[in-house]
């Protein structure tokens, strides 16, 4: 007798194990249309056959994440306590410590510093670690397929980095299995686009593969030649927390080091700009209430990574504490006290503890954490802000 799962059960098992999309006709068809061009391009038929051959409609998570609108915009001095905090650092400075000759050697290379290269591993994976987070891992194919063929606000963008995924498969650097990335098409430790990848990827570990998802050496390499390639100074400062004169005139732009001086700018810690002749930007994001920087070459060169000043911000104050350097002297402006990491995962405990949360616990303090602060605020009828402080958290300990 032949033993014979009941089909129903079968049903059952599959839809508990995985949801399987349902072919897609109308994609499928398009997928055949666009592996035509693709070959026209000079990418094999068996290449984008084998890319698609489980590829059977888009994925809808990546059109939900697309779709996405964060509630609560960041202010610059969020996003950056996000991002240069304790933890960042102090990983930043172990990962000093375990890859120091492989930094050093990328530094002769190329130039760029080594805290550079880990500010940016940092800010782009957290050191690897989104890699570790099959939520935030996507079928490049599929994702950049989806965007192409359902998003039209990204679909030329997606289509041209489509046909460079099938080239970087085609080439062989990455298995078909191990060809994810973020939603939009980021892939590996620095999170780089195909077409980034192509233009800029380093083979540093020597295994005649340039593997951004697996090898710290290659991924690092590879993100300090973007930087070499678009102009990265050695050992030029990226810029300088500055004092402003009282009743500054915000209306400036470039200018020299020298006519910052002159217009009575000083650096931080010192009284004269060591390099006059050098042009800077001022920027100053919570104006004479904040902390206020100028600005230089190196700066701009951080936004050919991601072409945001806050970023460029966050990257140049992370390289600069994990070379020891103190933070910025002035503070942001905060409508609130904000916690530490440790304080945030503890918040995050307590309103899971009470049910308001069922979010990670990992001291990141998101939409979901500000929503579940509302919902503890209105229990209490307060003014529902969702701001993550002392204050919430004091009452939280309280209860
Ligand atoms: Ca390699």
């Amino acid at each position: 007798m032949t033993w014979r799962l009941n089909p129903l059960l079968l049903c059952l098992l599959l839809s508990a194990a995985a949801p399987v999309a349902q072919a897609d006709p109308a994609f499928r068809a398009w997928v055949v249309n666009f592996c035509r061009e693709a070959v026209a391009q000079g990418v094999t038929a068996k290449t984008c056959d084998d890319a698609f051959r489980d590829v059977q409609a888009p994925d809808a998570t990546v059109l939900e994440k697309a779709a996405y609108q964060p509630e609560f915009k960041a202010e610059a001095w969020e996003y950056l306590d996000a991002r240069v905090n304790e933890r960042a650092i102090a990983t930043g400075r172990e990962k000093l410590r375990e890859h120091a000759e492989l930094l050093q050697q990328i530094e002769r290379e190329t130039g760029v510093e080594r805290q550079v290269l880990l500010a940016i591993w940092s800010m782009e994976s957290g050191y690897g670690a989104a890699l570790q987070d099959p939520k935030r891992l996507y079928y490049l194919p599929q994702a950049l397929a989806t965007l192409a063929y359902a998003d039209s606000k990204r679909a030329s963008y997606a289509r041209s980095q489509l046909f460079a995924a099938l080239k970087i498969l085609q080439r062989g650097d990455v298995a078909r299995s191990d060809f994810y990335g973020s939603w939009a098409g980021a892939m590996g430790h620095t999170q780089f686009i195909p077409t980034s990848y192509l233009s800029y990827s380093v083979d540093e570990d020597g295994d005649g593969k340039s593997d951004i998802w697996h090898s710290v050496p290659d991924a690092l390499a590879t993100a300090a030649r973007l930087l070499q390639r678009n102009g990265w100074r050695s050992q030029e400062p990226w810029g300088y927390e500055v004092i402003l004169p009282p009743g500054f005139n915000f209306d400036e732009s470039t200018r020299t080091l020298a006519e910052w001086q002159h217009a009575g700018v000083k650096p931080v810690g010192g009284r004269i700009f060591p390099d006059g002749s050098r042009k800077a930007e001022l920027r100053a994001f919570q104006g004479a209430n904040g902390p206020a920087f100028l600005v230089m070459k190196n700066f701009f060169v951080l936004k050919a990574y991601n072409n945001a000043d806050k970023y460029a911000l966050a990257v140049a104050l992370l390289a600069d504490r994990i070379a020891g350097k103190p933070a910025p002297l002035r503070d942001w402006q905060r409508p609130y006290t904000p916690l530490t990491i440790a304080e945030a995962e503890e918040l995050q405990r307590l309103l899971a503890a009470q049910g308001f949360y069922s979010g990670e616990i990992d001291g990141k303090i998101g939409d979901e954490s500000r929503r579940a602060i509302q919902r503890f605020q209105a229990s209490r009828g307060e003014p529902q802000t969702g701001y993550p402080s002392q204050e919430v958290l004091l009452t939280l300990r309280a209860r």
